[in-house]
């Protein structure tokens, strides 16, 4: 912990420290190149360009030679397809042949209405017409104004829902979990859409075939697992959130492609390396990755310290070492061939959909300076650009979040999937403000009596006694976007249970 405060602190402090480019009248930062999608809410993704005068005083780069260890990438970006692949033409024709489909059967109606019947809650719906806050005996819920099923995940289980009454018959696949929400999982396995079997961290298309039918999850796929289903001529019933989809037109178009839109510039073509802010191992960034060319996945600031350090040759906090420390360090989170002496000149920023959003923030400062500082600032267009590709359900969750903490509260329950990125960042929003939180997966967590099995924002799996105070309470409470509310009510109505029990005993 301290050393990650340390971390934040330095890289705050270099951030904010004042640079000559830092004057308004010789840094006219834009904010521009606005894209809307068809499907509500409306989406806006930012780009950041900047744009700037004086340099400064380039720092030295390490440029020995070194011998290139051989890596192993876990985070595969289609690394079964030829290099010369062309994913854009690739990509093209499947979305267009009729054996794909990404818009749903025509049973939209009953779906939803048999969503609402296994996923909606009473308690929710109380809390909501009572202004998030409701009491029920001595327990006093404030529920976050954002919470919950966000829109890409419903449309992503709807679709599933319809795939199955489409095809009752067929066999029918997931690449992986529809979503990181393990009653909906279960769900769906109740309704026979079977998990592609992995072994040894491969997964197995060999149990696919001809006819069968597979799910694209909400993630969304990577490119060779998308080129193997077209070859084995299945149907692909692609549920990859609209917005998930943007990402990875945004890193093929604008970060490999180099096509970088600039209000003063046209198009220009370039050839940036993709810095993901994103878990290397996250089923999205897997996919993201395998649109993305070359590039390196940095999970926190931490992380993207190092890489910056790197580039100013050890001159940011020292960090960093050699290149084949480097290597070593981030084996699994870069691209084939990835060499950090050559791929780290020109880059491109952009993040997992559901990460926190203030830390995207900060690395993009960090990387942005690092390169103006790298290579001048009157040069940043050549060599840096940035995309915040945070989507509009975890900025509200998170931000619905921050309100949250500011109330007089006993504790927090934050209720998603163990394996949710965006829950988790929910649980490290609480812990920053030092509010005992318990991050849990489902209602069985809780029990038996007064005790509760939870997990902290790192993963650290935690059991306690009498975590709930005797007396009347305030507890906060919050979902990630793919919890269904019922598993909050489910939970909640265990604490009910475990609070009228003691006033029982009191009795
Ligand atoms: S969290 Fe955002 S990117 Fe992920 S499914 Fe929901 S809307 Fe889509």
């Amino acid at each position: 912990m301290e050393n990650a405060e340390k971390i934040w602190r330095l890289a705050g402090e270099w951030i904010n420290r004042p640079l000559p480019w830092d004057s308004p009248c010789c840094y006219p930062k834009h904010r521009t190149g606005f894209l809307s999608s068809p499907s509500p809410p409306s989406m806006a993704i930012s780009m950041q360009l900047a744009r700037f005068s004086p340099s400064l005083a380039h720092s030295r780069v390490r440029s020995a030679p070194l011998s290139k260890p051989t890596l192993t990438v876990r985070c595969s970006g289609g690394a079964g397809l030829e290099p010369d692949f062309d994913k854009k033409a690739f990509r093209h024709n499947l979305t267009r042949s009729d054996n794909y489909n990404r818009r749903g059967f025509g049973h939209k109606k009953e779906t939803l209405e048999l969503m609402n019947q296994e996923y909606t809650s009473d308690v929710i719906k109380t809390l909501k017409d009572n202004n998030y806050v409701y009491t029920w005996g001595d327990v006093t819920v404030k529920l976050a104004e954002s919470y919950g099923f966000c829109w890409g995940v419903e449309r992503a289980v709807q679709i599933a829902y319809e795939a199955r009454k489409q095809f009752p018959e067929e066999n029918i696949w997931i690449t992986n979990e529809i979503i990181h929400n393990p009653t909906v999982n279960k769900r769906l396995e109740e309704m026979d859409v079977k998990n592609i079997p992995v072994e040894e961290g491969k997964k197995q298309f060999d149990v696919v075939d001809k006819g069968d039918v597979v799910i694209l999850p909400a993630f969304g796929a990577a490119v060779d697992e998308m080129f193997t289903l077209s070859e084995k001529q299945v149907q692909i019933v692609d549920t990859t959130c609209p917005w998930v989809s943007k990402v990875f037109f945004f890193f093929f178009f604008f970060i490999s492609e180099g096509l970088v839109w600039n209000t003063v510039e046209k198009h220009k073509k370039g050839d940036y390396t993709s810095i993901i802010h994103g878990k290397y191992s996250h089923e999205e960034t897997i996919a993201t990755a395998s649109f993305a060319g070359r590039y390196i996945v940095v999970k926190n600031m931490t992380e993207a310290m190092y890489v910056c350090d790197y580039i100013l040759g050890g001159q940011l906090d020292g960090s960093s070492s050699t290149k084949e420390a480097f290597l070593e360090k981030f084996k699994y989170a870069v691209s084939v061939g990835f060499d950090p002496d050559v791929d780290l000149a020109k880059v491109g920023i952009a993040n997992q959909t559901t990460m926190l959003k203030g830390e995207t923030e900060e690395i993009g400062k960090l990387a942005e300076k690092t390169m103006m500082r790298r290579y001048g600032v009157e040069n940043i267009n050549d060599h840096f650009v940035s995309f915040n590709t945070i989507c509009d359900a975890t900025q509200e969750r998170q931000d619905a979040m921050f309100k949250l903490v500011e109330e007089k509260l006993d504790l927090i329950l934050v209720v998603g999937g163990w394996n949710s990125s965006n829950t988790s960042h929910l649980q490290e929003i609480a812990e920053l403000r030092g509010i005992p939180s318990y991050w849990i997966d489902n209602e069985q967590r809780i029990g038996p009596g007064n005790k509760i099995t939870y997990k902290l924002n790192h993963g650290e799996l935690l059991e306690k006694e009498n975590w709930l105070p005797s007396g009347p309470i305030t507890i906060g409470v919050t979902s990630g976007a793919s919890t269904p509310d019922k598993v909050v009510e489910q939970a909640l109505k265990k604490v009910f249970a475990i609070k009228r029990q003691e006033s029982l005993q009191v009795a």
